[in-house]
């Protein structure tokens, strides 16, 4: 329940914002950079923290400081020299305070000539650094301190703020002390009311922004870093709740109707037995489609636990029942592979079914656009092309939304905010830490299925260096040449360039089959490919034509093969657990024996430890936890999952205490004033139009 339904005012108001341009040192050039960060308001720049800080607080005596270290002093600029050597320019300044002098040394930055002199005094940071017979300073911060008692890039506790093109760390962190000192107390209203300051101890939002941006010492900042967290709850869920309520009162569901003769049914037709967990899901979700009140649940599940079936189940439910179910998945292949593969199911149960893509033809839009709106009873299975305007539904009883986190939570509303709603149910094999699904899905119920189908064997995985590439390939090589069994190579996207990575996969893959697999049919696959040339690889990969798939993340979600046997994963160390774990869940569908090769050089301790784990475990929930710790919760779930846009200091892995404090808070809020209308409470409604606008619950 979107905030946007109450937009016009929110227009009035957004007008009134000031935009960050006219700060003093932004300017046009470097406000085109923010606007790139996401900032345009003043007060975008206030909430705009620091990546991290470093502490330059601590000045040493000269007399004192040792090699390879890095330190902060201050002393009196002695001489000043500039000289160039072969291509770069050096300045060189000998500084002294009482105890001794060093030289300090600025490499390529000419123009400082003209802004240091001779008898300032300066506060510089830098590295000490053995050079020929004596020990210099290395300097990568100054700053003139001859009256001021406040510096900004010295001399205390360093904001580092994340750049992009176009920004610089010195002046933009030169432009923040503008905004502390002259704007953060007109651009920013401290909403919380009184008390809840007073029951948590916490400092005034001006006083809490200021010092997120220039702490004076590490307790203060701690203190402050508390207060922003608990304000990102704090709206949030009352968000959250407030929609809650409101939904709950307005909504009348729909009644399903189970037919006894269904289960039998279906049961006949599936050339397995489902697995306990696959029962207790349909039982228990069947009894919530059969009441009134319209339900939303979420059905967690590792890959591979089945949980196609279930939804199979719920959607013939559905359409017996004499409405329309609705099956949306988040790419066209397995939109198509949903359908291709309940096709013969629904048939046999005589119920109508659809398909609906982007790429499908305007006969087949037509249909579906027809059946759509006449309320036929039956399953549309599709991608975001079912959430166009002009498909409208006229009888919708069920929408099932596979791998939820791929779609933005408004995508869903869109379908649901119906009178009678629809039932909701959304599956998921990203496990869920609890925490997080406590504050996302605080208004939805809970299924897992945990059980593999019998005879799965668990993946087997292993961290690859670069050396022993090639004997894998070779070993892939060798097996699929003489057994019934495939390969992915997998060279993952990394969002900010497509381009590249396409480029990436088809070097790799022209690679390979010139090389390794020269002998043995391998297709390419990527999302620049035109739609036809990407299904024909994908049929013919399927059929078993092509034995190895070179692909970039298409396969990533939900694609099911039993035949692929063997995943490679390259750069592996770009990548989060979750996803690396979503990955090599495509493999390990069939009766044989899989195995997941990680290929990465990480450089960092945090990479290595993920590879290290992967290799551990195939267990999706301490593979989420381990993943949100390492992680924090934006990168989990990736930018789309718009209601995490609003924490962007809060760790949902650390700050949970918070989080908890703040939901209680929300919901003592709105137990006395649902609608906020009391004068105490004007300024955080306020406050939720200006946060909200942006999240959809
Ligand atoms: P996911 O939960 O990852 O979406 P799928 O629904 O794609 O998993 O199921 C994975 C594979 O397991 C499919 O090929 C499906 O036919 C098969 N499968 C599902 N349930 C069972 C079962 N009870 N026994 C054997 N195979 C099953
Ligand atoms: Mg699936």
């Amino acid at each position: 329940m979107s905030l946007k339904n109450k937009a016009p005012q929110l227009n009035k108001e957004t007008s009134d914002i000031k935009s960050a341009q006219y700060v003093r040192g932004i300017g046009p050039k470097r406000f085109e950079a923010l606007k790139r960060l996401g900032v345009e308001s003043i007060r975008d720049l206030c909430y705009f923290f620091p990546a991290r800080y470093e502490d330059r607080a601590t000045i040493q005596k000269i007399s004192a400081i040792e090699p390879d270290t890095e330190v902060t002093i201050q002393g009196k600029i002695l001489s000043l020299d500039l000289r160039p050597v072969k291509k770069f320019t050096i300045l060189e300044g000998l500084i002294s305070d009482e105890t001794e002098t060093i030289t300090a040394v600025w490499f390529n930055q000419p123009y400082l000539k003209n802004q240091l002199h001779e008898d300032d005094t300066v506060i510089l940071s830098g590295r000490v650094e053995h050079f020929r017979d004596r020990i210099q300073l290395n300097v990568s911060e100054y700053e003139v301190a001859n009256s001021n008692s406040n510096p900004t890039h010295v001399g205390r506790i360093i904001p580092i703020y994340p750049l992009t093109e176009g920004l610089l760390q010195r002046s933009l962190r030169q432009a923040m002390k503008e905004i502390v000192e002259r704007h953060v107390s007109n651009e920013i209203v401290d909403f919380l009311p009184l008390e809840f300051k007073k029951a948590h101890h916490f400092p005034t939002l001006h006083e809490a922004v200021r010092c997120m941006h220039f702490p004076p010492d590490w307790p203060s900042l701690e203190h402050a870093r508390r207060r922003i967290v608990y304000d990102e709850f704090l709206i949030f869920e009352l968000l959250l709740l407030s929609s809650m309520t409101a939904t709950q009162k307005k909504e009348r569901g729909i009644s399903l109707t189970l037919d006894p003769d269904l289960i039998a049914q279906f049961n006949s037709f599936l050339p397995f037995q489902l697995t306990s967990d696959q029962k207790n899901a349909i039982t228990e979700i069947s009894k919530d489609l059969t009441c009134e009140r319209p339900m939303n649940r979420l059905l967690q599940g590792e890959v591979g636990t089945g949980k196609t079936v279930v939804a199979a189940f719920l959607l013939a439910l559905t359409a017996r029942s004499g409405y329309q179910a609705v099956f949306l998945a988040p790419t066209e292949i397995l939109a198509e592979q949903h359908a291709s593969r309940l096709k013969p199911l629904f048939d046999s149960l005589q119920i109508k079914n659809f398909i609906l893509t982007g790429s499908a033809e305007d006969k087949q839009r037509m249909l579906v656009q027809t059946e759509a709106a006449k309320g036929t009873p039956g399953v549309f299975i599709g991608t975001h092309a079912l959430l166009q305007d002009e498909i409208d539904f006229l009888r919708t009883g069920l929408v099932v939304i596979d791998e939820q986190h791929r779609f933005g939570v408004d995508q869903r509303t869109k379908l649901v905010s119906k009178n009678p709603r629809p039932h909701l149910l959304v599956m998921t094999a990203t496990p869920i830490p609890r925490t997080l699904g406590l504050t996302l899905y605080g208004n939805f119920a809970l299924t897992v299925v945990r059980e593999q189908p019998k005879g799965r064997k668990p993946i087997k995985t292993f961290w690859i260096k670069r050396e022993r590439e090639e004997e894998v390939l070779e070993h892939i090589h060798k097996i699929i040449s003489t057994e019934d069994a495939q390969a992915y190579i997998l060279v993952p996207l990394i969002e900010e360039s497509e381009f590249l990575d396409v480029q990436a996969a088809t070097q790799e893959y022209e690679i390979l089959t010139k090389g390794i697999f020269k002998n043995i049919p391998i297709g390419l696959l990527h999302g620049r490919l035109p739609k036809k040339e990407q299904e024909a690889v994908m049929s013919s990969f399927q059929e078993g034509k092509l034995k190895v798939l070179v692909t970039t993340s298409l396969i990533e979600v939900g694609v099911d093969n039993p035949k692929v046997a063997f995943m490679v994963i390259q750069n592996a160390e770009r990548f989060g657990l979750s996803q690396l774990h979503q990955m090599r869940g495509r493999v390990g569908r069939g009766e044989r024996e899989s195995m997941c090769f990680l290929f990465g050089e990480p450089t960092s301790e945090e990479a290595k430890k993920r590879l290290r784990i992967l290799t551990k475990t195939n267990d999706g929930f301490q593979i989420a936890e381990e993943d949100l710790i390492l992680r924090g919760p934006g990168d989990f779930f990736g930018t789309r999952q718009s209601g995490l846009s609003l924490f962007k200091v809060a760790n949902l892995a650390k700050d949970t205490d918070l989080l908890l404090i703040a939901r209680e808070d929300a919901g003592q809020i709105l137990e006395h004033d649902p609608n906020l209308i009391k004068p105490d409470h004007e300024l955080l409604r306020e406050e939720m139009k200006l946060r909200g606008h942006k999240v959809e619950l």
